[in-house]
């Protein structure tokens, strides 16, 4: 397909780790990504290169017959992928959970006419918050349907179907109600025109038994609340022995220091009246480091500090979000009797600017009294 270097595909130097690679991956597959670039023969054709590239690289042992033998090599061990759109569709799918319509929507609900099943099907998955915000491997106990071996996924009793008595097999009934008529969906047979002519006893007429496994999961940073993620080949089992798609959905657990809002974070800073008054240089800690706040003379409760780059990485563009601190001015609950004294003195140095209501109450009672005269 292409004689270019995979390296210089992705832009990433031949000693880059797996992270750097995915990263770049990720930034170069959004970036040429056919929902993108409807119609652009170009794109697609990098797309594909991307992909091509990343499918090697990121295999441990691809990648290190590819460095030593190039892509002959990899053709002679039988191991190089080439495919169509589809498979690097599959790639990019399996990786960032399809598209970016949504992330990772439910895709259609497949299931085959004689199936009991769909084959795809669902599962939450609670993830702590850090695991959300920095990506983690997750491993999780599935249980996925295989087709009833006694009735091959149908639920009837040696696979034996009849035609449905209610719909006559159509799987349609006419309704009437006055003048007009309406089809529907046959209630009986649920539109398959056919129902089970007796039970599988096997399998009590479900068409399937459970089977468990437990998988690694590898979930990107950035997920949230409500994302999903497709893991092809995870789902229930078919008669033919094919499997469907899991989708994971997440729910992310709340931290008690920080408050995420998309790829936003928030966190309130305590700051003592004192602090505030007078300013000061604090030190918090974002996500990842410790960042300098400095508070000027005369900060106001709620005052927010926002720094770009130090919230969590959104899931579809690969951008980080931004840091939110907001102060929270903390007031003495007791004062000592010197404590006392030396706020008196202060405040009496102040003079009139110590009692500001004053103002505004005496200019209120002169409009008030004004509205009687
Ligand atoms: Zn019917
Ligand atoms: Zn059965």
């Amino acid at each position: 397909m292409t004689q270019f270097d995979y390296y210089e595909i992705l832009e990433v130097s031949r000693d880059c780790s797996g992270a750097e690679l995915k990263k770049s991956y990720r930034k170069l597959a959004m970036k040429y990504h056919p929902d993108r670039n409807q119609g652009d023969k170009e794109a697609e054709e990098k797309f594909k290169q991307i992909n091509e590239a990343y499918q090697v690289l990121s295999d441990e042992e691809k990648r290190s017959i590819y460095d030593k033998y190039g892509k002959e090599g990899l053709e002679r061990h039988g191991g190089f992928g080439g495919g169509g759109m589809d498979d690097f569709m599959d790639i990019f799918n399996s990786m960032f959970g399809g598209g970016f319509g949504g992330f990772g929507g439910f895709g259609q609900a497949r299931r085959s006419p004689d199936q009991k099943y769909a084959q795809d099907f669902e599962q939450e998955i609670t993830l702590a918050f850090h695991e959300a915000v920095f990506g983690c491997e997750k491993k999780i106990d599935i249980v996925y349907k295989v087709p009833c071996s006694d009735c091959k996924g149908t639920g009837a009793k040696d696979g034996k179907m009849e035609t449905c008595d209610y719909c006559k097999g159509q799987g349609q009934v006419v309704m009437r109600q006055g003048p007009m008529t309406f089809a529907q969906t046959c209630p009986k047979c649920k539109g398959e025109g056919k129902t089970v002519a007796e039970k599988c006893s096997t399998c009590h007429g479900r068409g399937y038994q459970t089977k468990e496994e437990s998988v690694t999961i590898k979930i990107p940073a950035g997920v949230d609340s409500g994302n999903r993620l497709r893991v092809q080949g995870r789902g229930n089992e078919d008669k033919y022995g094919r499997r469907g798609d899991l989708y994971l959905t997440f729910i992310v657990e709340e931290d008690e220091h920080f408050i995420r809002n998309g790829s936003d974070i928030y966190i309130e800073v305590p700051v003592f009246f004192t602090q505030a008054v007078l300013g000061a240089e604090l030190t918090i800690h974002s996500l990842e480091e410790e960042l300098k706040l400095d508070l000027k003379p005369g900060t106001k409760d709620k005052a927010q500090f926002v720094f770009p780059g130090e919230g969590v990485v959104d899931v579809h563009t690969g951008r980080k979000g931004r840091l939110i601190a907001q102060v929270k001015m903390i007031m003495p609950e007791k004062l000592s009797s010197e404590q006392k004294e030396l706020l008196q003195k202060l405040q009496e140095s102040f003079g009139v600017e110590s009692t500001p209501h004053q103002g505004l109450f005496e200019s209120v009672c002169d409009r008030v009294k004004g509205w009687f005269s």
